[in-house]
């Protein structure tokens, strides 16, 4: 009786051990459920922003007072313009680890937007120097000696060298050289239209394309080189509904570009000024920062070279360009 008595005793008490494990289990199950799920999700928005990351960069190098745009898809690299001189630009690359450049756009005949390249086989022969698998070049009638030189550098290192107008199209594509990548809209210079100097400059309008989607129906980057306030009433012309997400300032914010009804009309997300410190040509004007200020609603959308060194923004699907 005693034994049936303590059994009888015992068999509740078993019951709720039991009952507590089961439940301890199943809270077990579901915290670990849960963890499982926002784990994931987690890993999902880590790597994906990973993924993300890598896949097209936009670089403002910090060439001193001239301009140097790296870009960037998929561990394959492009420049438009070359900076003023080979030192910044090339150190820039090695840094990177750039040893080849899809291509590379001379955006007008200006030292300060080609010397780079004017100096590709100057220096020590133990540095190494980025290999250019093309040049493309804008219809500037003015010609001159640093095109007479750009050409003769050209045949040099064997680049062949293309000239583009309004209506090319450029792209930046993975090793694989699928559609997707960079594509680059030539904007300005229009055929047949007698140009020289910085009026000539080449511009781009670049977009990030993934499979057959385009990122931002607004336009992403427009690289501008040095176009002057003509330039871009005419390029307006041509262009009415011209946006930028990420704005490279036209020659280096000088008040002789950059009217108020271009940066009102492009109406930029980030400003970008690639110019040297204390340069002698009072670039940027405080009439161009103003206005940029204007339009954007307040000055922290504007990134220098000479105050913030280099710059990067990414180009995210689905996001458009993000610094
Ligand atoms: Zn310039």
């Amino acid at each position: 009786m005693e034994m049936d008595m303590e059994t009888n005793m015992e068999e509740p008490k078993a019951t709720g051990r039991w009952m507590f494990f089961w439940v301890g289990f199943g809270a077990l199950v579901w915290v670990a459920l849960g963890c499982l799920v926002f784990g994931l999700a987690g890993c999902t928005y880590v790597s994906g922003a990973g993924v993300q990351e890598s896949q097209a960069k936009v670089s403002f190098l910090d060439v001193g007072q001239g301009l140097a745009v790296l870009l960037e898809y998929e561990g394959r690299y492009a420049l438009y313009d070359v900076g003023p001189d080979s030192v910044g630009v090339f150190d820039s690359l090695r840094a990177r680890g750039v040893d080849t450049l899809e291509w590379v756009v001379a955006s007008h005949y200006h030292r300060d937007h080609v010397g780079g390249l004017l100096e590709l086989g100057a220096g020590p022969s133990k540095v190494s120097k980025p290999a250019v698998k093309r040049l493309y070049v804008g219809l500037d009638t003015a010609g001159g000696f640093i095109r007479d030189s750009l050409f003769r550098q050209a045949r040099r290192f064997g680049i062949p060298v293309d000239t583009v107008f309004r209506g090319h199209e450029i792209v930046l594509q993975d090793k694989n050289g699928v559609a997707d990548g960079l594509r680059l809209k030539v904007l300005w210079p229009p055929e047949f239209l007698p140009l020289g100097g910085n009026e000539s400059s080449v511009v781009l309008e670049c977009r990030l394309e993934t499979s057959g989607s385009q990122v931002d129906d607004g336009g992403t980057l427009l690289l501008t080189g040095d176009i002057d306030t003509a330039a871009e009433r005419r390029l307006l012309e041509l262009s009415p509904s011209l946006r930028a997400s990420l704005l490279q300032v036209p020659h280096h914010g000088s008040s002789g570009s950059n009217s108020l009804g271009f940066l009102s009309q492009v109406s930029p997300r980030y400003a970008a000024i690639s110019v040297g410190k204390d340069n002698g040509y009072g670039h940027p004007t405080a009439e161009v920062l103003r206005k940029i200020e204007i339009v954007a609603g307040d000055s922290s959308t504007v990134f220098r070279t000479d105050l913030d060194g280099t710059i990067s923004f990414q180009i995210v699907p689905g996001m458009g360009v993000v610094k």
